[in-house]
């Protein structure tokens, strides 16, 4: 018998533990996890350092025009266990996880330029199977055939409170309504743009966890998958 790689869809609204989840997944079964959040992100911030971006303002055109400028990897680190962003060959792991740069990045990210060049990344990223992808569109553009797609929810003010929490552990320094807006603020632009907008995928599993801890999510997601290999089992 042989179990096949599979890949892994994890789309869902903002702070809904998508990637906590998914870095488990892929840990537990030996993929590789890719945060398509981190590369919107780490383009957001080539934006603000470039002054194309800010609170009033976003120069799209100069944006898309140095595109070909902006470089990003991962690279997995040893001792934290997952895999940082880099931009232009820098470490911006920290500087991609302000709540400024959380309130420009819907903006950047619904540049269809912008979606094109991070969406073929993310596709040559996957050819191999045995991945997990989170972000908005990956059962929807990026990997409109893959085996298992999950589609996370919860109530905001709950997504909210875990987010504030994780910010302040982090060391910075946001207040509770602010973190609430943010929310609420990029899941209706995420969910409204143009191009490739926040949309369960007609066959993906909806999973709301406003009630549910990650021990218990965790289980119920991973026998999804044992039964999704034992389906494609030779
Ligand atoms: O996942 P995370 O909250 O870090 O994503 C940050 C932002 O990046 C989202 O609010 C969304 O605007 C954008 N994004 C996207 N498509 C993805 C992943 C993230 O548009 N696949």
């Amino acid at each position: 018998m042989n179990i096949k790689k599979i890949t892994i869809a994890i789309d869902g609204f903002s702070s809904t533990g998508k990637s906590t989840i998914a870095k488990q997944l892929a840990k537990e079964l030996g993929y590789l996890y890719v945060d398509t959040g981190a590369m919107y992100r780490a383009v957001t911030l080539y934006a603000m350092q470039f002054g194309y971006v800010d609170q009033n303002k976003l120069e799209k055109e100069a944006l898309i025009k140095s595109l070909g400028n902006v470089n990003l990897k991962f690279k997995y680190n040893e001792k934290l266990l997952f895999s940082e962003m880099y931009l232009n060959g820098v470490n911006v792991e920290k500087e991609i996880r302000t709540i400024e740069l959380s309130k420009l990045v819907s903006k950047v990210s619904a540049i269809s330029e912008v979606r094109k060049k991070l969406v073929e990344q993310q596709q040559k990223m996957g050819v191999e199977k045995g991945i997990v992808m989170d972000g908005r569109d990956i059962g929807t553009v990026v990997f409109p055939d893959a085996e298992l797609k999950l589609f996370m929810t919860a109530s905001p003010e709950k997504r909210a409170t875990r987010r504030y929490k994780e910010l302040l552990e982090k060391g910075h320094d946001v207040s509770y309504e602010e973190v609430l807006e943010n929310v609420q603020q990029r899941d209706h632009l995420d969910s409204t743009r143009e191009d490739s907008p926040l949309i369960k995928a007609e066959d993906a599993i909806a999973f709301d966890n406003s009630d549910m801890g990650l021990k218990e999510q965790f289980e119920r997601i991973y026998q999804l998958v044992l039964i999704k290999q034992e389906q494609l089992l030779d």
